[in-house]
């Protein structure tokens, strides 16, 4: 596992041109460095991995560059003695602390008590403080005092995933930046730079696999990525399958067959299968939200011709459709809303397991439930053929039409309420009132 952690230190931003999806804070920096408006004190707030101390570096660097243009550029050179030393974590004038292992006043008095001497080989002295909000009351009101008048070489950079728990005190005296977590698209770009890069390839899928995973921070999503490449041994080309193995995650052919049987009304051999992927994996609401999202695949390939299905297989594609045609619209919403229903109640339930059965069972029982629409429209169309009227019920037409009115039925009525989708046909069809 010589590469763990490898992609993550060698791409990690260099300067500001490199940070990703921080254009505001970027934006605002080197605007206030054209300008020589440098605060004394800065707070960087935003989920783990998202690039606070990247960003605390990236500014401690382009104010300590050698280069005399990288201020006005906001771009430190990187090769210079005082960016390879900031770079490093090794510059004796940008001091790191982590507020989580040195919590107490002692430390905060060492800061304190060093502010006074001038800087060593830069042009100013920087103290980076992580994990801010971990520092005792002591100790806040200790740098408070400091933090209101900071000689003018002297520059504070906090950090914290806790914005909160840092005292107003401290934060009406620095100037703050949210750094947002990052979108699935930005990452797997990302991502696809860095493979290419380093000559690898990815299957599209199995980059927003990883992307979706890593919620947002791009130290994550290249921690796992590190991670695939190492367990495909390096081979060139990422696959899907890989990834989701990786991360634990059912694969898609499980949730295609499960709905196979779910659709067949098979109540036995659907259990089997869920107890056959429940040994595979624990988390049910994943599992939920897999086959919600596998069922959206099939409903929206139902209803719209030639609807595009991104990141899957070809097999799969042609899985997917004849799935959509097993069922009617009405049945597939049915089937969605009573899953859609069930995600609070397996979320909260004592025993997601027992839960997850029953709506399986659930699921089963509602897909053998006889399609009123299809009784609807034989009765319709025996009258119209009584009538000697030359409209087939198997025409595209016809069915197309239903499905459309049973669709805007069911989402009119927004629940599984048979009455009000029976009610909702009668208005549409006057002749079914033959056997109300
Ligand atoms: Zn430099």
């Amino acid at each position: 596992m010589s590469s763990y952690l490898v992609l993550a230190r060698k791409y990690r931003p260099q300067n500001f041109a490199e940070l990703i999806g921080q254009e505001v804070l970027v934006k605002t920096l080197t605007n206030a460095m054209r300008n020589n408006r440098l605060h004394h004190g800065y707070i960087l707030t935003g989920i783990r991995g998202v690039g606070k101390t990247t960003t605390a570096r990236i500014i401690a660097k382009t104010i300590n560059c050698l280069d005399v243009n990288a201020i006005s550029n906001s771009m430190a050179c990187g090769i210079c003695d005082n960016c390879k030393l900031i770079s490093s974590s090794h510059h004796q004038d940008v001091i790191e602390i982590d507020a989580a292992s040195r919590t107490g006043i002692e430390g905060i008095r060492e800061i304190i008590d060093s502010i006074a001497y001038a800087p060593v080989m830069a042009k100013y002295k920087i103290y980076i403080i992580d994990e801010v909000h971990m520092l005792s009351n002591q100790a806040f009101n200790a740098l408070l005092k400091t933090l209101e008048e900071p000689p003018a070489n002297v520059k504070f950079i906090f950090a914290t995933t806790e914005i909160r728990k840092v005292p107003v005190t401290i934060l009406s005296r620095c100037q703050r930046f949210d750094l947002r977590r990052l979108d699935e698209l930005e990452i797997v770009n990302h991502l696809k730079n860095i493979l290419i890069k380093e000559n690898f390839e990815a299957e599209d899928h199995a980059l927003t696999l990883i992307a979706k995973a890593s919620e947002g921070s791009v130290r994550d999503s290249l921690s796992l990525l590190d991670q695939a490449l190492a367990i495909n041994n390096h081979q060139h080309l990422l696959t899907t399958d890989l990834v989701e193995k990786m991360l634990g995650l059912t694969d898609n052919n499980k949730i295609i067959d499960l709905l196979n049987e779910i659709f067949g009304g098979n109540t036995q051999n659907v259990l089997k299968l869920f107890y056959e992927i429940y040994s595979l994996t624990s988390d049910l609401s994943q599992l939920l939200l897999d086959i919600l999202e596998m069922l959206h695949k099939i409903i929206a390939s139902k209803a719209v011709a030639d609807y595009k299905i991104s990141s899957i297989s070809p097999a799969q594609y042609s899985r997917i459709n004849e799935l959509a045609s097993q069922l009617s619209l009405a049945s597939l919403m049915k089937i969605w809303h009573l899953l859609i229903k069930a995600k609070t109640e397996i979320d909260l339930a004592n025993n997601q397991k027992n839960s997850f059965e029953i709506l399986l069972i659930k699921l089963c029982f509602a897909v053998c439930i006889p399609d009123l629409q299809k009784i609807l429209l034989d009765v319709k169309s025996n009258n119209l053929k009584k009538n000697d009227v030359n409209l087939s019920s198997n025409s595209p037409e016809t069915a197309k039409t239903l499905n459309q009115q049973s669709l805007s039925a069911e989402l009119n009525s927004n629940q599984e309420n048979d009455s009000e989708i029976i009610a909702e046909i009668m208005r549409n069809f006057p002749e079914a009132k033959l056997i109300n």
